[in-house]
């Protein structure tokens, strides 16, 4: 596995509606490999060499969950709002980044400490929106010359690492771990393949960008490339979360409990088959909660056949995601036949 583009992959910024970070990678990278490369309206960046008609098309989200600016006070220090589903418990403590016109600036989130706590207190989760950022700023007009402004966004400033011998960890795994897939899979493309950096997949219930691709796009099949929970460490039972990190991809049955994609039964067979053939191992998933790109784009157009093909990945949504170079490699392997079979 390339780490090296894995972990810049990993840090860039790009929180949801504000891709610019990642999506300057991802042209870049598609570039590189002799890609055609359109950027629509919505951010999508859209990679192929050649289009015809209803093409196959893969979709991996670039944006991740993060902050926005909201309000600095007269002590310079930030409030901000949630974007995608954070868990509070995670944000405490935390160092950031806020991307400003002027550049990035560091700053830490500020909490009240252990020492001052009523008992209580300690006992209960803290709430976002008690939080703040320090920047080390004094006063709000400080702030304000730092070039902080309302509607900034905040990313959390994880270095990514490897994690013993084939694992890695770092933020945004989700789903930066589908992009890199992608960056492989853009070096050998056929033609009427389309490859898409999508944008705002984690701000709504079904993902944004997805569906206006493909709305201008017509696939005839559409593949979400994602992340998904996994569910072997020991404070998961194996029933909450039945899909493992070393033993390949999550094929998605059934996103959200229905309410999402429900994968054409054809093309799961399809997949299937072409998995057994290339010899990849790979897990099947239902989920109750969650969705991919694949549930946006699903019920389009008098109905496309969608499917996830997911990387196990702990910890998801935390600054701290841990997935596996072995299931990104056979991700890969897997991909690379499907999108010269289907
Ligand atoms: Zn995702």
């Amino acid at each position: 596995m390339d780490i090296k583009l894995m972990k810049r992959l990993s840090e860039a910024d790009g929180v949801s509606s504000q891709e610019d970070g990642i999506a300057k990678i991802m042209v870049e990278e598609f570039k590189k490999r002799g890609l055609k490369i359109e950027v629509d309206n919505f951010g999508n960046v859209i990679a192929y060499k050649s289009i015809s008609k209803n093409p196959l098309v893969l979709g991996a989200h670039m944006d991740e969950i993060g902050l926005m600016v909201k309000h600095i006070d007269s002590k310079g220090f930030v409030r901000f709002m949630k974007i995608g589903g954070i868990d509070d418990r995670t944000l405490v403590n935390q160092q950031v980044l806020i991307r400003t016109k002027k550049g990035l600036i560091t700053g830490v989130i500020g909490s009240r400490p252990p020492h001052i706590m009523k008992p209580e207190e300690r006992k209960t989760t803290i709430d976002y929106q008690s939080l703040f950022i320090d920047v080390g700023a004094s006063n709000e007009k400080e702030a304000l010359k730092m070039g902080i402004e309302v509607g900034d966004t905040v990313t959390f400033s994880t270095e990514f690492k490897e994690l013993g011998k084939k694992m890695m960890t770092g933020k945004a795994l989700d789903n930066r771990l589908g992009c890199y897939v992608l960056l492989q899979l853009a070096k050998e493309l056929p033609k009427n393949v389309i490859l898409i950096g999508t944008s705002q997949e984690e701000v709504s219930t079904f993902g944004k960008g997805a569906k206006i691709a493909s709305y201008k796009l017509d696939p005839r099949t559409f593949i979400a490339v994602d992340t998904a929970v996994a569910g072997d460490h020991p404070e998961l039972k194996p029933h909450d979360a039945p899909v493992y990190l070393g033993k390949g991809p999550c094929i998605v049955l059934v996103e959200a409990g229905a309410r999402g994609n429900v994968a054409e039964k054809k093309l799961v067979k399809k997949i299937l088959d072409i998995a057994k053939k290339t010899k990849v191992p790979v897990q099947l998933e239902v989920i109750d909660g969650g969705a991919t790109d694949a549930a946006s784009v699903h019920n389009m157009k008098g109905g496309i056949p969608c499917i996830g093909i997911c990387i196990p990945t702990r910890y998801i949504h935390s600054t701290v995601g841990v997935a596996s170079s072995e299931d990104v490699e056979l991700d890969i392997k897997l991909l690379k036949k499907v999108i010269t079979s289907l």
